[in-house]
């Protein structure tokens, strides 16, 4: 079941109310001075947290990003293809070398900033 907000419009405290989704507009009294001047607030924020609770629309909308994940990696490789996506190969100044640990300690034995091959190093470590 979802789960809704509300808030008390007499001492402001905002409670939860779990219930059926016809039920969402009925009011609620505060739990805190049992008012019944109480309001159902949208919360997105729990909307998110709790919305394994109601796993028919989360499934959904996996599979809605999955497709679209997969398009995009589709057309990903299509421009791989095209070459619009350079590769970039591990080198100084275009002097090509097997890895960028390599290529880093090539430019720093040329007394370059090897500050720029940092990210590129990290990336192989991950990758190994
Ligand atoms: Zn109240």
């Amino acid at each position: 079941m979802p789960v809704y907000e509300f808030k008390c419009e007499n001492c402001e405290s905002i409670f939860e109310v779990t219930c059926l989704i016809k039920e969402r507009n009925e009011p609620r009294a505060c739990p805190e001075c049992s008012s019944e001047n109480t309001e159902r607030v949208i919360s997105l924020c729990s909307f998110v947290l709790k919305g394994d609770g109601w796993p028919g629309k989360n499934l959904k909308v996996r599979s809605q990003m999955q497709a679209k994940n997969r398009r995009l990696d589709s057309k990903k490789r299509d421009m791989k293809g095209d070459g619009m996506i350079p590769q970039l190969a591990p080198n100084v100044g275009g002097e090509r070398t097997d890895s960028w640990d390599e290529a880093k300690k090539l430019a720093a034995s040329k007394g370059k900033d090897t500050s720029s091959y940092e990210p590129y190093v990290q990336k192989e470590k991950k990758t190994e």
